[in-house]
């Protein structure tokens, strides 16, 4: 039998979809380069019953499978592959427990971001991982992809709050990892195997996660730079002198001009940079005027501190503006995102610049500075193909940077297969090995999401 008869035998209808545009439309993710396959059927599944029943039939028909978040990924991880069955958790979006004595949650995977953070917050709780994309991005695609975002510099990633995930395994056998005790010794953490994991494991069906209680209000500072490396020298100051920031973001001179031009929010355009901070806590407000001493002392040439966390919010307004600014410009954008050690930033700033020079592109820098995490970001026209090469060029210098300052090809966003290529220049050649035998134990057929990730 085919995939369609495998399906039907298994399935109700309501979960099965043959129609071409709307199988397409759930066939690629936001990468801007990398081209899809053809999918031959897309599956909407609503529970773990049901995705088992996708699973064995894709066996059945000897059929890849490729799982599917929001489709928000930037990396072509969840971009279809010929002939394959797209596998969509969209309609898995029960949050099925909050429990407040062990600070924990229980949701199916297609729940979004911050649909889980509005519920948790109802209960006093909080959920920290905060990737930009909170209000379109699921669960599941963010535990696959080990979602980073805005305060992972003092909360840390998606990984630090998963617990435990249940999972659809190639076999159509279902397991689950972890366990709702904050202390466990027993065995291996497969749960981490998962984190990450793009897909290339199993389907993610259930996710256990941590939740703290809610965070104080902050306190903000923003200081302006006129060159890129006392900025970087102030970043590590910073740390150095035993700060603990809950935000630090930075955006470039082209990001100030992009977000002035859009949004007139009274912007120094003559700055090369903006720093933007926040602290948390009993002592936020003191440690936001040492740290704001501290950019004064590495030459900012204007700092303001404010402990109104309103004030704040406004402050750090022009980090979100920034992407929105130059979508507004019709262009292709393709988004870096290199992380370095903190302390190898000042270096990585530089490079880039030198960089957008060498190839002579528009590349706008913008990042979670505290986490060493930038994502320079390529403003191009894609219909001509001459500035197309020079723009490739420079995504590749700016990988070999990262790698040649002891950082990584991918902060937060995956690998997919727009950074696969690089793999081997970061991962060593035994550990690569090793990763790969890890994958064929949990799928001998290659079904799951085959040319990603590994
Ligand atoms: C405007 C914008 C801003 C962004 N900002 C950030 C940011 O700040 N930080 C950040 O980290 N990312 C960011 N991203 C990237 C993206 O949102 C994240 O990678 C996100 O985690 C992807 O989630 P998704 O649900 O869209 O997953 P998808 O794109 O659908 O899938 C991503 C990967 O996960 C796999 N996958 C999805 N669901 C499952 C599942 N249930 N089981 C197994 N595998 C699964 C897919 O096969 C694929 O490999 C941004 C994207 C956009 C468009």
């Amino acid at each position: 039998m085919g995939l369609l008869e495998e399906l039907r035998s298994r399935l109700d209808d309501v979960c099965i979809q043959t129609d071409p545009d709307v199988v397409d439309s759930y066939s690629s993710d936001r990468a801007i380069f990398e081209e899809g396959g053809t999918a031959a059927i897309l599956v909407m599944p609503r529970n773990t019953t049901e995705v088992v029943a996708a699973v064995e039939a894709a066996n059945a028909a000897d059929v890849p499978i490729v799982p599917r978040g929001a489709g928000t990924g930037l990396t072509g991880g969840s971009n279809a592959v010929d002939g394959c069955m797209m596998l969509s958790v969209h309609r898995m979006k029960e949050i099925l427990e909050i429990d407040t004595v062990n600070r924990m949650c229980r949701v199916q995977p297609g729940v979004i971001n911050s649909d889980l953070k509005a519920a948790v917050a109802k209960a006093g709780l909080f959920y920290p991982p905060d990737p930009a994309s909170v209000d379109m991005s699921s669960i599941g695609g963010n535990v696959a992809t080990n979602a980073g975002g805005l305060c992972c510099v003092k909360y840390g990633v998606t990984r630090d709050y998963v617990m435990g995930l249940e999972v659809v395994l190639a076999s159509g056998e279902v397991i689950r990892t972890g366990r709702k005790t904050i202390k466990s010794s027993t065995g291996l953490d497969l749960t981490g195997v998962f984190v990450g994991s793009e897909g290339i494991l199993g389907v993610i069906t259930e996710v256990t996660l941590k939740l703290v209680g809610a965070p104080p209000p902050p306190a903000t500072a923003v200081a302006y730079f006129d060159h890129l490396k006392p900025a970087g020298a102030a970043i590590v100051e910073i740390f150095q002198e035993g700060h603990e920031p809950s935000l630090m973001e930075i955006i470039d001179q082209a990001c100030l001009r992009q977000i002035e031009s859009v949004y007139s929010m009274g912007l120094d355009l003559d700055a090369a940079c903006l720093l933007m901070m926040q602290t948390e806590g009993d002592n936020a407000g003191s440690q936001i005027a040492a740290i704001a001493d501290i950019c004064s002392k590495n030459g900012a040439t204007f700092v303001y501190h404010v402990d109104d966390p309103h004030d704040g919010d406004m402050l750090i307004e022009a980090r979100r503006k920034a992407w929105p600014a130059f979508e507004k410009m019709g262009k292709s954008l393709l988004p870096e995102d290199v992380a370095v050690p903190r302390d190898k930033l000042p270096e990585l700033l530089a490079g880039i610049t030198e960089i957008a020079d060498r190839h002579d592109v528009m590349l706008p820098t913008l990042g979670h500075a505290g986490d060493g995490n930038m994502h320079p970001l390529l403003v191009f026209d894609g219909n001509d193909p001459e500035e197309v090469t020079r723009v490739k060029a420079a995504f590749h210098d700016i990988i070999a940077l990262a790698i040649s300052l002891g950082g990584t090809i991918a902060g937060e966003h995956g690998v997919g297969t727009l950074k696969r290529p690089f793999l081997e220049d970061e991962v060593e050649p035994t550990h690569l090995a090793v990763q790969r035998r890890v994958r064929d134990m949990f799928d001998p057929h290659g079904r799951f999401n085959p040319g990603k990730a590994l």
